[in-house]
């Protein structure tokens, strides 16, 4: 099948090449995000790969399968970015990369934790400079607190167990509990409580209508005072003026964030020489509490080793008239 691969990068290119080596699928590479503007480069494709910040409305959907197209097959487990009802309608099949390394999502959300805590972007700035004073830098042990997990799927169960290994407590809310979860040492109870007793509160749950902004200033004025939050999920679970109000009264002590409301314009590429439009994102900028990383958590060799291997083969089955174990249903929206 040939297949309009958008958003590629480099590392994408690499990763799909290998993994489709000798197969039989036909990868168009293109640079470009798919919005309106793009869609035609599908032209004579019937399948297109996506990343999460492609554009996969409503009429894009309807530009792609006029052209034909059949398949959209997402290089990501979160599918927040597509119209499903639309592409039900349009009678497009979407399928998904579900799990391919919990663990690389997990660890980032460590080392985001592990520097707010210590304040390891700072004193990189400081030791560069032959600034040696440990004033400011003062930090807490991790053994012995609690932490809040709030979504105990593949990546929080994962998350959960490397916080248990630090010695932690884990209070973990999500409606759907697992044995593995509590297996990994999580005690679920309800938000109000993880909230109330977590110094850390880590978001690893989807992007639904139903968890839109899930932490705003009513959930903040709930968290312990000068809480860590670390949000590694999408961008639009946590709103933002919220938070960064929370900041600037002390009720949140220490942000990171690998995800951001609006980073659809900004994450993925290099805009070092151009001037910064966004003021939120620049105000985050400005708090020494806050860590930024741009959409990496999943960026480790497994992972996209995983990621091209298992998109091909969502390529392969749906080809050949399989289902397939990834599809994205109606239901899931
Ligand atoms: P998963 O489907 O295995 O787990 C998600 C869990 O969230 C499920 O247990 C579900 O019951 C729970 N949940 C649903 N609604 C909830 C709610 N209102 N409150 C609490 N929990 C709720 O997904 P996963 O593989 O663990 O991934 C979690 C999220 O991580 C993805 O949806 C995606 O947005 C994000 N992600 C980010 C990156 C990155 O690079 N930053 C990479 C991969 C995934």
């Amino acid at each position: 099948m040939r297949v309009a691969v958008f958003s590629t990068k480099p590392y994408d290119e690499e990763f799909l090449r290998k993994a489709g080596e000798g197969g039989v699928h036909e990868l168009r590479f293109l640079e470009p995000r798919l919005n309106r503007d793009t869609a035609a480069l599908a032209a004579g494709c019937g399948a297109v790969c996506a990343f999460v910040n492609d554009d996969l409305g409503a009429d894009v959907l309807a530009a792609l399968a006029g052209q034909g197209v059949r398949l959209i097959a997402l290089r990501s487990a979160g599918f927040n970015h597509v119209d499903l009802r639309a592409a039900a309608r349009l009678g497009l099949t979407v399928a998904r990369v579900p799990g391919y390394s919990p663990y690389s999502v997990a660890e980032h959300c460590a080392a985001l934790v592990l520097a707010l805590n210590r304040k390891i972007h700072r004193s990189y700035n400081r030791v560069r400079e032959h600034n040696f004073a440990l004033n400011g830098l003062l930090g807490f042990d991790l053994h012995g607190r609690t932490v809040g997990v709030v979504g105990t799927g593949k990546i929080g169960v994962c998350f959960t167990r490397i916080m248990v290994g630090f010695g932690c407590r884990v209070l973990a809310y999500d409606p759907y509990p697992s044995e593995s979860a509590r297996a990994a040492g999580a005690e679920y109870t309800s938000m109000e409580r993880l909230l109330a007793e977590s110094h850390i509160v880590s978001l690893h749950c989807p992007l639904t209508p139903e968890t839109f902004h899930l932490i705003d200033r009513e959930q903040i004025e709930r968290m312990r005072p000068g809480v860590m939050l670390v949000n590694t999920s999408r961008g639009a679970l946590v709103d933002t003026a919220a938070v960064i109000d929370g900041l600037k009264s002390g009720r949140i002590g220490y942000l990171g964030l690998d995800v951001y409301e609006e980073e659809a314009d900004l994450f993925f590429e290099d805009l070092s020489d151009q001037v910064l439009g966004d003021d939120v994102f620049a105000r985050l900028g400005t708090f020494p509490n806050v860590l930024i990383t741009g959409h990496q958590a999943f960026f480790t060799a497994e992972a996209l080793a995983n990621i091209a291997a298992t998109t091909l083969e969502n390529l392969t089955a749906f080809e050949s008239g399989e289902a397939g174990p990834n599809l994205i249903a109606l239901d899931d929206a």
